[in-house]
């Protein structure tokens, strides 16, 4: 994809990757496993671009990321949570980016890089399962 390098000749039209984003706080999605909270994903919008940010909280973990450092996002992916059927508590869930379609890299429990096929912005892979953060704003999800 073409790397578009815009400047201000247009003001009217809002170039997310060129915008000096002011993220301000949008929302959370609360992560249940029957009907307990275990986590968050705190969400941030840009007021001027209306991008995205999203920052995961396990429950009792203090969060070190601040604005500064929000993570990065393709504009052609969305976030999401990638929930793996097989484990348990906060080892069941974490925020990824998904691609319209293509490939995942996760990280299990024991360490091992495994890929994970999406289609559509959702996980389809044999024991994991996935929802998009934006669907879920400030709502709850059980596990
Ligand atoms: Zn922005």
């Amino acid at each position: 994809m073409q790397e578009l390098n815009r400047h201000h000749n247009n003001a009217n039209v809002m170039d997310s990757e060129s915008c000096t984003h002011q993220p301000v706080y949008f929302g959370v999605v609360n992560i249940n496993i029957n009907e307990r909270t275990i986590g968050s994903v705190d969400v941030w919008r840009c007021g001027a671009c209306k991008k995205r940010f999203c920052e995961e909280k396990q429950l009792g973990i203090e969060a070190i990321a601040d604005i500064v450092g929000m993570p990065h996002i393709e504009p052609d992916e969305k976030w999401g949570v990638l929930i793996s059927k097989l484990q348990k508590g906060k080892d069941r869930w974490s925020l990824v980016r998904l691609p319209e379609n293509g490939i995942i890299k996760h990280e299990r429990i024991d360490d091992e890089i495994v890929d994970i096929s999406v289609e559509n912005y959702q996980v389809v892979e044999e024991g994991y399962w996935s929802f998009l953060i934006d669907d879920h704003i400030n709502k709850a999800v059980e596990i």
